[in-house]
Formats: structure tokens, C-alpha cells, sequence
């Protein structure tokens, strides 16, 4: 299960942005709402967009909660401690002095994750750090800053070899010239070193991400702080305008977006936010993309499909399964294949999508599109309906194709795995507590 799933379970609900918000360190908070057992209403309250775990922000006020002026500057004064020690700007000036030094000076302390310059190194003596800092190394940040795979904040899964390559031959093979990378670091950096090395590579990439260690290596007009649950540039409108700059589409230069969230993260959160980065495009466009969409891939586990069509009724999903590097589920063993349940969506025609047919993939030509090669074409539902790569089979009384594993049920009315309990009855919506309806259109919340 995905984050609103997950938040269901504590009886949590997401509402959404809210004019007059009050912020955190990560920008202003969203507003959610917690089922009280036995109460027709649940009680409001802001929290951090980005963490959602309480150890990474602490953030936490009720809706109707009187904050006191005292409370409200301690909050502010935090707020700006809370933020990194140098700005972007000083950033980009260090690194210019980095790569100035011999290659025995260039040190990069692994506990701070930090460029250090020599008159630093004292302060990080009994710090572990990496000597002879390499141009290469500099130009894939991603393999020398670890991970942040906490789960619940940044959720890092970089990309495998193979899918990143893929993902830029395709972007290439499409025409796109520009590539709002947000959330994709390795993307970004792949895209960025073949600029530098070879003369005819035409494609430029800005990256949007909340992992602020990436300044260190790239320019303000390279990447942007930014948070991607409540559209928020760190850099303040200089930031926005560098973004709208790069999706005004000079010469003809065709831009799209390519994003990789964490999966935790609130679905909606992410597509409200997107739907401000497609209007930023559009607005950039005068009368060239009247009734257009930017072009997007929203790369995200296939479970996901029907809330991501709920916001993008102009989406599809691609059958290629991403793979990542450090994600164990996620990846391809040496010896055989392990499933990615990760997936594109999209807004391109599907049969744009070329999918490479060494790797399984092939084209059905009723559904004008790549699928995985174990995807059979169900006559009944006219489509090739796997969603996970195996052959589903066509349930005649649910009237559509199922997991192999499943078996209709009788009692239950529907396909399920043998060893399901029966008694595990739809609960209900979870705000109020009684059947019918779900969460987000409850009668007892009036929205935002
Ligand atoms: N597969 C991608 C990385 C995806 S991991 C690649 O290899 O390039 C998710 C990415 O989203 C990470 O880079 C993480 O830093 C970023 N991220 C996590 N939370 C975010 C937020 N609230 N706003 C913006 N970026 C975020
Ligand atoms: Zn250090
Ligand atoms: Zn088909
Ligand atoms: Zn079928
Ligand atoms: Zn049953």
C-alpha cells in the first residue's frame, strides 16, 4: 500500500494545501484530517508536506489552534535555522574553487557530505573522507553522496544503469530537447555528462529535488531546491523563474517532465503539484499549446494506476518495469529477472512508448502499444490486461482479466486469492465510519 492507503490505516486523511497555511522548514504545511471513532467530524491539523515522519519534522499544529505571537516567531526563527549551512550561491562558488585544486587537495567528507576546501579540513578532522576527488566523480554526484533511502522522507531508489540509459535513448529517440528532471537525480546527471563530453548532444536538463546536497555540483540554472508535495521553491521566486525560464520552449526546443516520487507519498499531494508545473508550461506557451499537455512520465508502482488516472484522465501505463540500483525488490537479479512492479505513466500516444523487445517487451498491434511479452491479448476485455508482467487469465462473472494466482470467490462476490477470509468486509469510509461512500467525498468534511 501507498501513502494514502497507509495514512487511511492511522486514520489519517490528506486535504490538501490550504490558503494561510503555516510553514515548516520544508515550506507551508498541508492540511489533514484525523477520523475521531464515534465523531461525525474529524479534527484538522497542519503537518510537514514532505515528512512524513515525525523524527525528520516535527511540525504539528490543529486547525483551529490559537498559535501565540511568541510561538509564531520562535517558529520563524527555526525555520531559518533549519536551513542549510551555505546557500546555493556559496555553493556554487566553493565548488568553482574546488575544482581549481590539485587533485591531492580535493577532499569530500562523508559524515557532512560536503566539498571540503583546505582551510575546512581542520573542522573535519575525525570525520571519515574520500581523497583525490576526480572531474568523473564530480559529475556523478549520485555515486558519491549515499542514499537517503528513509522510507518516509526521501526515499532515494537511483535508477539502474540500464533504465536510466533507456529512459534518455528514449527521450532522445521522441525529439525532446529539455527535461524537467524532478526527483530524478541520475537522470539529471547522465544528461548533464553527456552534455559536457560529447560536442552534438543537444539535450539540457534542470533537476528539481528537496536533496539540497546536490547544489554542491550543480549551477542555480542546473538545479532548483524544490519540494515536490506543496510546490515549493526553496530559492523564492529567482528559483520559479529559472524553472518557468527553462519550459519556455525557445526554437522549438520541445521540453517534457520526467519525475520519480517517493512511493510513499501522497498522490495527490504530488499531482496538485504537477498540475502547477504543466500550468507553469502552459503559460510559457502563448497560443503554441492551446489545448496541450506538457509531456509527462510520472515513473511509479503499478498499484498505483487508478489514483494516478483519477488526476490524469490523459495518462497511460507502459508496461516497461523500471529497475533501480539499491532497491533490492526493485531490481534485476544477475540470474534471471526479478519483477519491478514500477511503471510509466503517461501522456504520449502509447504506441510512441518503443519498448526494447531484447528485454521482453512487444508490440500488440490491437492495442497500439508495447507490452511485456507474457502480457496475452484478452479478447473478452479487448486489451492486453496484465498489469504485472505475468498472463493473467478473464473471470467471465467479474467480467474482467485477474492475477493467475486468484479465484472467484462466491461468498465474497469477486476474485481473490484461496487463502482470503471471507468476513473481511468493505469498512466503510474511514472519516465518518459508515458505507457507501469513500474518504474523499465524506458529507462530514467540507473542503478546502
Ligand atoms: N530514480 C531516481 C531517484 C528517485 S528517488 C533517479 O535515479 O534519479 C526519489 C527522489 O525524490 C530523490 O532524489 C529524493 O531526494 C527526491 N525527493 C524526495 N522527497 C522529495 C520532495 N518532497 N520534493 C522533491 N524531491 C523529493
Ligand atoms: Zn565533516
Ligand atoms: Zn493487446
Ligand atoms: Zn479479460
Ligand atoms: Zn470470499
Amino acid at each position: 500500500g501507498g501513502g494514502a492507503a497507509m495514512a487511511e490505516r492511522g486514520g489519517i486523511a490528506l486535504l490538501g494545501a490550504a490558503a494561510g497555511a503555516p510553514s515548516c522548514p520544508h515550506g507551508p504545511t498541508l492540511l489533514f484530517v484525523k477520523a475521531s471513532p464515534g465523531k461525525e467530524e474529524g479534527r484538522r491539523f497542519y503537518a510537514c508536506s514532505a515528512c512524513r515522519d515525525r523524527k525528520d519534522c516535527n511540525f504539528f499544529q490543529w486547525e483551529d489552534e490559537k498559535v501565540s505571537q511568541t510561538r509564531l516567531a520562535a517558529r520563524e526563527e527555526y525555520n531559518r535555522n533549519h536551513q542549510p549551512s551555505f546557500t546555493h550561491r556559496q555553493n556554487v562558488e566553493r565548488y568553482k574553487n574546488f575544482v581549481q585544486l590539485p587533485l591531492s587537495k580535493r577532499r569530500f567528507c562523508q559524515e557532512c557530505q560536503q566539498l571540503l576546501l583546505p582551510a575546512e579540513w581542520e573542522n573535519h578532522a575525525d570525520h571519515q573522507f574520500l581523497c583525490d576527488i576526480s572531474t568523473a566523480q564530480l559529475k556523478s554526484p549520485s555515486q558519491l553522496l549515499y542514499a537517503l533511502e528513509n522510507k518516509k522522507t526521501n526515499a532515494q531508489y537511483l535508477f539502474a544503469d540500464r533504465s536510466c540509459q533507456f529512459l534518455l535513448n528514449l527521450l532522445i529517440d521522441l525529439g525532446f530537447r529539455r527535461v524537467l528532471s524532478v526527483g530524478t537525480p541520475r537522470l539529471h546527471e547522465l544528461i548533464q555528462s553527456k552534455a559536457s563530453q560529447e560536442e552534438d548532444f543537444r539535450i539540457r536538463s534542470l533537476l528539481l529535488d528537496i536533496d539540497f546536497r546536490y547544489s554542491q555540483f550543480y549551477t542555480e540554472d542546473e538545479f532548483c531546491h524544490y519540494n515536490m508535495f506543496n510546490h515549493y521553491f526553496f530559492g523564492g521566486e529567482a528559483a520559479h523563474e529559472t524553472c518557468r525560464k527553462f519550459l519556455y520552449e525557445d526554437n522549438g526546443e520541445r521540453v517534457i517532465m520526467v519525475t520519480d516520487p517517493p512511493f510513499g507519498g501522497l498522490v495527490e499531494a504530488l499531482a496538485s503539484s504537477f498540475k502547477k508545473l504543466m500550468a507553469m508550461w502552459k503559460e510559457t506557451g502563448k497560443e503554441g499549446h492551446n489545448n496541450k499537455e506538457m509531456p509527462m512520465f510520472w515513473i511509479f508502482p503499478y498499484f498505483f494506476e487508478s489514483r494516478i488516472l483519477d488526476f490524469f484522465p490523459s495518462f497511460n501505463m507502459m508496461d516497461y518495469q523500471v529497475d533501480y540500483d539499491n532497491h533490492a525488490l526493485y531490481k534485476h537479479g544477475k540470474t534471471g529477472r526479478r519483477q519491478s512492479p514500477v511503471r510509466i505513466f503517461t501522456n504520449l500516444t502509447p504506441r510512441m512508448i518503443v519498448l526494447p523487445v531484447e528485454e521482453g517487451y512487444r508490440f500488440c498491434t490491437i492495442c497500439q502499444r508495447y507490452v511485456s511479452s507474457g502480457n496475452q491479448h484478452c479478447e473478452i476485455c479487448d486489451s492486453c490486461t496484465s498489469k504485472d508482467g505475468r498472463r493473467w487469465k478473464h473471470c467471465v462473472l467479474c467480467k474482467k482479466c485477474v492475477k493467475p494466482s486468484w479465484f472467484h470467490c462466491n461468498n465474497c462476490n469477486c476474485c481473490a486469492l484461496q487463502t482470503h477470509s471471507c468476513e473481511k468486509t468493505d469498512a466503510g469510509c474511514f472519516v465518518c465510519g459508515k458505507a457507501g461512500h469513500k474518504r474523499s467525498v465524506c458529507p462530514s468534511l467540507s473542503h478546502t
